[in-house]
């Protein structure tokens, strides 16, 4: 059956009014929906909706946030499993991987619990005769979150958690390829006893997302999705008067020094390259093994593992990997392995070949591998979002380091090696805004903050932890004399102690 899917303003399921799209199960290649795509009444009706609650919601004491996020938290956790399959359903991903994802992006609702704490100001007794200073943060007004399709809730929860704790008021664009989980989040803040109007779901497009760059009583956007939708919503929502954080796509290194243990690098491989199909903007998409022997034997190892990995539905205890997003999406990771072969890379494994029995219709695309990948190359140069590994060698650590520094993208980048000098060298040098030690994908808990560098990101903060909290904030500092009834006397030059 097919779901007529609605928006989500001032606390009401809102029908759409008229342009919609098909929503896939891209296990099946089944459509299972239809998302409405909102135009400018719809976007002006949800930022109308925040606007009208944020004075309730701003002048609400931060912990009696804290308690409406805590139950919230604790209603995320009782419904992780409808959730996960919510997810799985319209993303694809295994469901192991759907409840990890549920998990990382619950620790960002934990982190805004300490909303009382996160936000208390600085005070300063006695700056001048009787003078006193303060320096508070206060909430923005109407916010909001335009997210990509491979993380259906975390990535909401990255804004709205800490957003909704510093007293601001949401409206969520999620992806229209994975719209019902946060329909779900919606129902689950309601529950919970965040007031209507406080969040609000507006599902759509392109067209949509312009609306509300354009609505005036918006005052911040955060996005995460792709390069250059990236780029053009920093310039157009900055352009606007809106503070803007977007965060964009990636290209993410790994590499292999000779005194690295290899099991580890091959287990640590196969997750980073090929979980979530690729779907990962923190996924490993290029291994740099650092001389022919450490990429000879790594050939060796990842041929076999690769080849092991079980493809299909995600809705299964048996399935490792799933399908890819949609039909059109495998098609253009289909044409970068083309690409690949006729750039005159060495494509070990070719994923093109695989079938899952009695899913035929199903967007799937098995693992591949490429070796001898050059940086000329734009199976190298460009984000393929698939399941698709290069292998780049390099012949000693200065020049893997500089292939990584030069590459357009610098969102995550790992080395693998037991000798500390090396990795202090690589974690300080690196042209990357996350960095692993060791580790594959190291996607910083809560309360750290989130974010690339380079191509990866545009505007000044990174998100959630406490970039969050100050990119959702204004500071005010307040100056004062009491009591009132002193005399400063009269002096027309600069106030000096
Ligand atoms: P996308 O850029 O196509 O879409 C992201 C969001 O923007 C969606 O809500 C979509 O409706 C909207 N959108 C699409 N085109 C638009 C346009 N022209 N103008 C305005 N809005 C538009 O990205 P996607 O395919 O959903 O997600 C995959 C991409 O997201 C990859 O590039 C991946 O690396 C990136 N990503 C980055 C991070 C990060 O933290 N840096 C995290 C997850 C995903």
């Amino acid at each position: 059956m097919t779901e007529r899917i609605t928006h989500h303003i001032d606390g009401g399921k809102t029908p759409g009014r008229t342009r919609e799209s098909e929503v896939y199960n891209p296990a099946t290649g089944a459509v299972t929906g239809l998302v409405p795509l909102a135009d400018e009444p719809e976007a002006a009706r949800a930022v109308a909706a925040a606007a009208a609650a944020f004075p309730g919601w701003r002048e609400t004491p931060p912990l009696r946030r804290a308690r409406i996020l805590s139950r919230f938290l604790e209603l995320l956790r009782r419904d992780m499993e409808p959730l996960a399959k919510v997810i799985t359903a319209q993303h694809g991903k295994v469901l192991e991987d759907a409840r990890g994802e549920l998990a990382r992006g619950s620790e960002n609702v934990e982190f805004a619990c300490a909303a009382p704490q996160l936000l208390k100001g600085e005070y300063s007794e006695n700056v001048g005769p009787a003078v006193d200073s303060y320096a508070i943060r206060q909430p923005l007004g109407v916010v909001v979150g335009i997210t990509p399709f491979n993380f259906p809730v975390m990535v909401p929860l990255w804004m709205c958690a800490n957003a909704l704790a510093c007293g601001n008021t949401f409206v969520l664009k999620p992806s229209e390829r994975v719209p019902s989980a946060a329909l779900l989040l919606a129902d689950l803040l309601l529950e919970a006893g965040l007031p209507k109007g406080v969040f609000n779901v507006l599902h759509g497009d392109a067209r949509t997302v312009n609306s509300l760059l354009h609505q005036e009583q918006v005052q911040a956007v955060s996005f995460v999705g792709s390069t250059a939708v990236a780029k053009s919503i920093y310039q157009t929502g900055t352009a606007a008067g809106k503070r803007v954080q977007a965060l964009g796509g990636a290209k993410n290194h790994m590499v292999i020094m000779p005194d690295a243990d290899l099991d580890q690098v091959v287990d640590a491989l196969i997750g980073a390259a090929f979980g979530a199909a690729g779907e990962r903007c923190m996924a490993i998409s290029v291994a740099v093994a650092v001389g022919d022997a450490v990429a000879d034997a790594l050939v060796k190892r990842l041929r076999t593992r690769i080849q092991a990995i079980k493809v299909g539905p995600g809705d299964n205890d048996y399935s490792e990997m799933g399908p890819l997003i949609t039909a059109a999406h495998r098609a253009r990771v289909q044409s970068y392995i083309e690409q690949g072969v006729s750039e005159g890379a060495e494509l070990l494994i070719d994923g093109r070949s695989l079938r899952v029995p009695g899913y035929e219709n199903g967007f799937f695309l098995g693992p591949s591998l490429f070796d001898r990948v050059t940086s000329e190359m734009r199976i190298y140069r460009e984000e393929i979002f698939g399941p698709v590994l290069c292998l780049v060698r390099c012949q000693d650590f200065n020049s893997a380091l500089e292939l990584v520094n030069r590459h357009e993208y610098g969102n995550g980048a790992a080395i693998f090696t037991r000798d500390g000098d090396t990795a202090r060298t690589f974690a300080n040098a690196v042209q990357a805004g996350m960095v692993g030690i060791n580790i594959p994908i190291p996607v910083p808990v809560a309360s750290h903050s989130f974010g690339g560098w380079k191509a990866s990101l545009f505007g000044d903060h990174h998100i959630y932890g406490m970039e969050g909290i100050r990119f959702y904030t204004r500071l005010k500092t307040v100056t004062s004399r009491w009591p009132a009834g002193i005399r400063a006397g009269h002096n027309l030059n600069f106030p000096v102690l």
